[in-house]
């Protein structure tokens, strides 16, 4: 067997790259890990920590506000967002080093470098000018916005990288877009106390989610004052003297705000990763194509995590990196499980789900059950807060077998965090039935619900 350098180097140190790395290192083998900018990735320095906590800070004017209602007088409250900004940098710069040590410690080495394939086996460390060799190579390279450059004057507009860092809140902001990032910025804006508009190219947000869901929290987010454009695009973007900008409609309509943010996605980061000289084959959107095992075409290099443009989610990430690990080190071949993946967007309310959405059961089942209950969460009775809640159950007829949960309301990711447990063991109808409920809760819903709200057979709705 050739020599290298390295049994498994690793380009990219998000959360999918540190832990294949970290593992690797410590099965006692010799691991390298390359990250140009900052190890923790998206997820840690640009992605759900920090927007986890800026949520957070947004969610304190409701806070307050209902507080009355429980007695208490809150004196006035003053945002200050550089505050935000340097505490949050504190918290993801401790991540960052965590990330970094954790590798360390197994007995890996990390490079803060830009890392390029020379060819199958050969990496050039870019920041100290010379190259590597290694008997597995992985891409975690992970993606960045889609900058959306058929825009004009898309290079006014602003996305997820840099949103936690502007200089200063804006007092107005329009949002492209009707996904995951488009929908949590909008709550968190607005809940700072800025004036929010967002702009969607369809009929409802969050296309993929349960119908019911997407109409609530649409409703909610108008209700607290975000103003909601479906069925609109942007077609140009202009600076005003003022700095201010222009965002010019599809309808002709001018929205003007302090800051644009587009929202439209994010695509892999491949460019410029020497894949063509080591023979990487690459898909439609420049995604790293790999087979059910993460290996590219080449077979000692694999890749993981958004790069691949599977399920853009870290935890898949990292499921994937273990999975790699099992197959690449440990002599057993594991194939990631992208079915049945618990998912939360941290939209205020909070949306979590698991499994089959409504629409897409009732047209791969012959008849489904949907059990559903919207009601006021008990928090939001004494503070005159007239907010619902979602709860909804897809269920088979035919096996009881639980296809799908959606939740819409506080603490909605935390549930469908377990709501994964019970579908990933293929629990049915009769096991929630039989679990016992806690009082008072939101979630005893979940398993109080004896009788359908309705029927879907062969895709129609049965009242
Ligand atoms: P999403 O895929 O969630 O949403 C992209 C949005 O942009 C969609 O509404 C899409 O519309 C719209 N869009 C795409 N292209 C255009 C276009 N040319 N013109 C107008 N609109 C367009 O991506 P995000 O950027 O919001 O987030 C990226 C990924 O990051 C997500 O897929 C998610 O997996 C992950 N993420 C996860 C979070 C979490 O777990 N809580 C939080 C944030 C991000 P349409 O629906 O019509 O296709």
């Amino acid at each position: 067997m050739a020599s290298y350098d390295y049994d498994l180097f690793v380009i990219g140190g998000g959360s999918g790259g540190v832990r294949a790395a970290r593992v690797a290192a410590g099965l006692g083998k010799r691991v390298a890990i390359a990250e140009e900018f900052r190890f923790g990735g998206t997820c840690v320095i640009r992605g759900c920590v920090p927007k986890k906590l800026y949520v957070y800070a947004s969610q304190f004017p409701e806070h307050f506000a209902d507080a009355a209602g429980y007695g208490w007088t809150v004196g006035p409250a003053k945002f200050d967002w550089r505050t935000l900004v340097d505490n949050k940098e504190r918290e993801i710069s401790r991540l960052e080093g965590l990330y970094e040590s954790g590798v360390e410690k197994a007995g890996g080495t990390t490079f803060h470098s830009r890392a390029v394939l020379v060819d199958d086996h050969t990496v050039r460390i870019e920041a100290d000018h010379r190259t590597v060799t290694a008997d597995q190579i992985l891409i975690a390279t992970g993606g960045r916005p889609n900058p959306h450059v058929a825009l004009p004057g898309h290079e006014h507009c602003v996305f997820s990288d840099e949103i936690f860092d502007l200089p200063e809140l804006p007092n107005s902001i329009v949002i492209a877009g009707g996904g995951y990032i488009a929908v949590e910025f909008a709550n968190i804006f607005h809940g700072l106390g800025v004036e929010t508009t967002l702009v969607y190219r369809g009929k409802e947000i969050l296309h993929h989610f349960d119908q019911d869901v997407r109409r609530l929290l649409h409703e909610t987010m108008e209700k607290k004052g975000i103003r909601i454009l479906c069925h609109e695009v942007f077609s140009a973007i202009e600076k005003r003297a003022d700095g201010r900008l222009d965002a010019h409609l599809g309808d002709g309509e001018v929205l003007v705000a302090d800051q644009v943010m587009l929202a439209l996605g994010r695509i892999p980061n491949t460019d410029e990763l020497g894949l063509e000289a080591a023979g990487v084959e690459r898909g439609k959107t420049g995604e790293v194509l790999v087979d059910k095992f993460s290996r590219t075409n080449v077979k000692n290099i694999w890749a993981i995590g958004d790069v691949t443009n599977r399920v853009q989610l870290t935890p898949v990430a990292i499921h994937e990196a273990m999975c790699f690990i099992d197959t690449a080190f440990r002599d057993k071949p594991t194939k990631p499980d992208h079915r049945t993946v618990p998912t939360a967007v941290f939209s205020q309310p909070e949306l979590g789900t698991v499994g089959l959405t409504e629409e897409v059961a009732a047209s791969g089942f012959d008849e489904i059950e949907v059990y559903k209950a919207v009601f006021r969460p008990m928090r939001n009775v004494l503070a005159g807060r007239d907010e619902k809640m979602l709860i909804k159950v897809i269920v088979d007829s035919k096996t009881r077998l639980v296809l799908g949960a959606h939740i819409l309301g506080p603490d909605a990711g935390e549930m469908a965090q377990l709501l994964g447990i019970a579908l990933k063991a293929g629990l049915t109808k009769d096991d929630f039935d039989r679990t016992m409920a806690i009082h008072p809760t939101a979630a005893e819903e979940l398993v109080t619900m004896y009788k359908p709200s309705y029927v879907v057979k062969k895709g129609v709705r049965l009242d």
